[in-house]
């Protein structure tokens, strides 16, 4: 993750949305005479970001739980004062899919702007059948409008919704049963995801809904170890891409997910929004050998950013990653966690032409400057966005 394969002076040669040839300014200068040229001096060209881990399907920013946690109250305040996720879940219900496919469009353009060309988009806060297959349509609405890749996740599995708080598992038999077999048939997902977590779904309600996923063909990731620790175990058997968060990862799962090609994906935007003094253990598992991807997070409730430069700046700071590690992580590991490292997350020939542009003279400035954006041009697919 420290060696970023840097070429000074580096070209990128781009025909028809793909990358075609890589080396030196001089090197390429020779084989392309005829193709258009960008000047590149003293920018850092970077492959576009790959942001594995987002929640765009929501109608409104939750400013009750922004004001009101700054202020102190709990979980339960928050809910009581209409806030928490219950909020999100009536804006999803009462929307459009054109509606949610707005929002979405837009927080994928301004990804974007910020670098990032491959976005995994989850649904989640839709809750019912109904709901969480009009918040996949509304992904790939936007997705059709939007020249980056999106992979899209059914997130039926955020939290149990309401009127199945007193009777969860029949809401998990929906889901196993309806949900993921529909959206399967529809090809509105490629991955199906779980909140394994205290207040969301025990251990063995995660397994079943897997394993309803893999029976239906999807690919499976788990938000998991976030606020309790949950043995990984248990999750093997469905080989999921990521693991999620993994704030409270043990030790001994440490150990075993070196040994596997699974990713973990940290979300220090999360804890960074929340307040939180405690970061997930990125030093810890990059030096065990464990493939570490950064997102992030984007979500209404924890993490209203889509920004991975900011993303980046977190990891150094907080949790001591080095600015080429964070950025391994926010491109080639990032693709690893969507199994999409054939085509993304690197500048190699024959990979998908997504290649952002910084103002940057050395690629440590991407993870230095805090909250400012220096992308100056992404391409996304060979298509340049602007904005
Ligand atoms: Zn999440």
């Amino acid at each position: 993750m420290r060696d970023l394969g840097i070429i000074e002076d580096g070209a990128v040669l781009i025909e028809s949305g793909k990358i075609t040839a890589v080396g030196t300014t001089d090197e390429l200068r020779r084989q392309s005479k005829n193709a258009d040229q960008i000047d590149c001096s003293s920018k850092v060209v970077l492959p576009g970001f790959v942001d594995s881990h987002t929640h765009p399907v929501f109608a409104a920013p939750r400013l009750i739980d922004f004001e009101k946690r700054i202020a102190g109250a709990s979980y339960e305040e928050i809910a009581a004062a209409g806030g928490g996720i219950r909020a999100s879940i009536r804006g999803v219900r009462e929307s459009t899919t054109e509606q949610l496919g707005g929002h979405v469009l837009r927080a994928f353009n301004e990804m974007a702007a910020f670098g990032t060309t491959t976005v995994e988009a989850k649904s989640g806060y839709g809750l019912s059948l109904e709901s969480e297959l009009k918040s996949l349509e509304a992904i790939q609405q936007a997705a059709r409008q939007w020249p980056g890749t999106v992979v899209a996740t059914l997130l039926g599995a955020h939290v149990p919704p309401p009127e199945y708080r007193e009777n969860p598992d029949e809401y998990v038999r929906i889901l196993c049963e309806e949900m993921i077999p529909e959206a399967a048939r529809r090809e509105l997902a490629e991955y199906v995801d779980v909140f394994c977590e205290r207040g969301a779904f025990t251990l063995e309600q995660s397994a079943r809904i897997l394993r309803a996923a893999v029976a239906h063909g999807l690919k499976t990731r788990a938000h998991v170890n976030q606020l309790t620790q949950t043995s990984l175990e248990g999750f093997t058997e469905f080989h999921p891409a990521s693991f999620d968060h993994m704030d409270n990862v043990s030790d001994d799962d440490i150990a075993m997910l070196s040994k596997l090609e699974t990713v973990a994906t940290l979300l220090p935007a999360a804890n960074y929004f929340l307040g939180l003094g405690a970061f997930p253990p990125a030093r810890k598992l990059i030096d065990s050998g464990v493939a570490v991807a950064l997102a992030t997070d984007y979500n209404p409730g924890t993490a209203p950013t889509t920004s991975m430069p900011f993303v980046l700046s977190v990891a150094c700071t907080h949790m001591k990653m080095s600015p080429a590690e964070a950025i391994a992580a926010a491109t080639f590991n990032g693709a690893c966690a969507l199994g999409l490292q054939h085509r993304k997350g690197s500048i190699e020939p024959g990979k998908d032409a997504d290649v952002a542009i910084f103002e940057a003279t050395d690629y440590r400035e991407l993870a230095y400057w805090v909250g400012v954006n220096r992308c100056r041009r992404v391409f996304l697919n060979g298509i340049e966005l602007s904005w």
